[in-house]
């Protein structure tokens, strides 16, 4: 099955056969291909290959540019059930989550198709007689992107891209559990390439590798631009070493997202979003829905209709109409557990978290999602655990909610569900959510592209995606013009 969908995307057989490192799927544990991992010298040579590429692409005018990624966009809408389905298979999605994540790729390809003629820089006015001053945006060089397993596509795809459309090369290394989808990518995008007809070979490539790749990658000089997804962990890591060669960052790192239930909410539109943000991808989504703060007055009932949700959630493989599928693997089932005892030693009472479907799947770690009442916000909930787990706590007044939204390391996503117009204001305000996204009556989860993405604190500060987010990838210019006889100096200094 998995085969024939990478033969149908064009990945070669030697690429996804031949190698010594094992790909297992998550839905029963079996292994589905064995790929080649690149070694230090390797991404070297990779990454020298993309900076003549770049000396290409970047004289190529930037809507000439956005004509690739317009193709690319198509060739993704042909290929939107193959590449889906195998998003399902090695990463363990559901079936529309899998075509979610595709169908993302294809909505950043059209916001940046766009962009491609609007990449404006700004006029200003000059303090001297007969000058003008203004600001133009060029290509930046070559963009490493480091992508985690639970968005494997979509990840690369926002940066790539804007990155195309912005004059680089890319090169990308993916997660090492997910490597199959990145080559399927890669492939698409080379059809893409051919059916454009001029675009330098080695614009993009994929780098298959585990940390020692991506460090190879974090530490060359030649990478202008590390955009960096994954752990804060990780980010920890590849942050200082950037940074250390004077290079540019762009962290996406975990969260630690919360709701606000406020005594007016809409309960049934927020029993949806909770579901939708607490339980899909199985809890793996660094903007899952982890800690729920309910006022005292709401809490105990939306304790008890979540607890039937719950109980109603059909768990199992993630193509055969379940909306819950398996956790990425046993080290994840592991660190699930480990969170839900000391969930319990801090005072926590738990439902749910056990493992099923062990009997038909003994390799496979389907869980059932947790729920921890917390009388306040321990230790453990300020954890990120990346896994089902949804701690929830109550308040009494509304600034207490805004200082326990506020009080993790992480700030990505956070909600408020309210029908009061003034909660919803201060939430969004300056002394409101410290996060990078703060929505209102939605989820943590689910951003659309059109937005920046990324968050503050331990999630990184980065931004991807939509808005100006695009400037991160190019290389900023101040020019001054004379068009004088004169030769004034700013200050008004004089230097006869
Ligand atoms: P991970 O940190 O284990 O791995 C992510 C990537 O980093 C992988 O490609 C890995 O090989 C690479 N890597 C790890 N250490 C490295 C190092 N020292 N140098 C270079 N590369 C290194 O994360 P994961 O388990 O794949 O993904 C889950 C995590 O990612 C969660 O914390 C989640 O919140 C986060 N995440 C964040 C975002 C976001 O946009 N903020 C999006 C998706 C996932």
């Amino acid at each position: 099955m998995v085969d024939e969908l990478l033969d149908r995307l064009g990945v070669t057989r030697a690429a996804f056969s031949s190698g010594a490192h094992p790909v297992h799927t998550p839905i029963d544990g079996s292994r589905i291909a064995a790929v080649a991992l690149d070694d230090a010298a390797a991404v070297s040579a990779k990454i020298g290959r993309a900076h003549e590429a770049f000396k290409v692409w970047r004289a190529v005018p930037a809507p000439r540019r956005g004509e690739l990624v317009r193709l690319f966009g198509e060739v993704l809408r042909r290929n939107k059930s193959a590449l889906g389905e195998l998003v399902s298979w090695e990463a363990g999605k559901i079936a529309q989550e899998g075509l979610g994540e595709v169908q993302e790729m294809i909505d950043i390809c059209d916001f940046a198709v766009g962009l491609s003629r609007q990449l404006y820089g700004l006029t200003i006015v000059s303090e001297r007689p007969g000058h003008h001053m203004r600001e133009t945006w060029s290509p930046l060089g070559v963009v490493g992107v480091i992508s985690a397993f639970n968005f494997p596509v979509a990840v690369w795809a926002w940066n790539t891209a804007l990155a195309l459309v912005t004059g680089n090369a890319v090169i990308w290394k993916p997660s090492e559990k997910t490597p199959l989808t990145a080559l399927a990518s890669q492939a698409l995008l080379e059809q893409a390439m051919r059916e454009f007809g001029d675009a330098p070979q080695f614009l993009s490539q994929v780098s298959v590798g585990d940390r020692a790749a991506g460090q190879a990658m974090v530490d060359d000089p030649r990478v202008a631009l590390i955009s960096a997804t994954g752990s804060t962990r990780m980010g920890r890591e590849v942050g200082p070493r950037v940074a250390a060669r004077f290079g540019r960052s762009i962290l996406e790192l975990g969260g630690n997202n919360a709701m606000i239930l406020a005594p007016s909410a809409d309960l049934d539109m927020a029993v949806r979003a909770i579901l939708f943000s607490a339980v899909g991808t199985a809890g793996q989504r660094c903007t899952t829905l982890r800690r729920l703060i309910a006022h005292e007055s709401v809490k105990e009932e939306i304790l008890a209709r979540l607890q039937a949700a719950y109980s109603r959630i059909r768990i199992g493989h993630p193509l055969e109409g379940n909306l819950v599928g398996p956790l990425i693997d046993q080290s994840s089932y592991e660190a699930m557990q480990k969170a839900l005892s000391l969930a319990r030693a801090q005072g926590g009472k738990v439902s749910g978290g056990e493992r099923c479907l062990q009997e038909k799947y003994p390799d496979a770690y389907y869980v059932a999602p947790a729920i921890v009442d917390m009388a306040t916000q321990t230790e453990v909930v300020q954890h990120e655990t990346f896994a089902p787990i949804l701690y929830v706590m109550p308040y009494r007044e509304i600034d207490e909610a805004i200082r326990l939204n506020n009080e993790v390391p992480q700030g990505l996503s956070s909600c408020i569900f309210t029908t009061d117009v003034r909660e919803a204001e201060l939430f969004q305000s300056a002394v409101g959510s410290d996060c990078g996204i703060a929505n209102v009556n939605i989820g943590t989860s689910g951003a659309e592209i059109g937005g920046a993405f990324g968050g503050e604190k331990e999630t990184g500060g980065g931004r991807e995606s939509g808005s100006d987010a695009w400037k991160g990838y190019m290389r900023r210019q101040t020019n001054t013009i004379n068009y004088s006889r004169e030769l004034p100096l700013a200050q008004g200094i004089s230097f006869d």
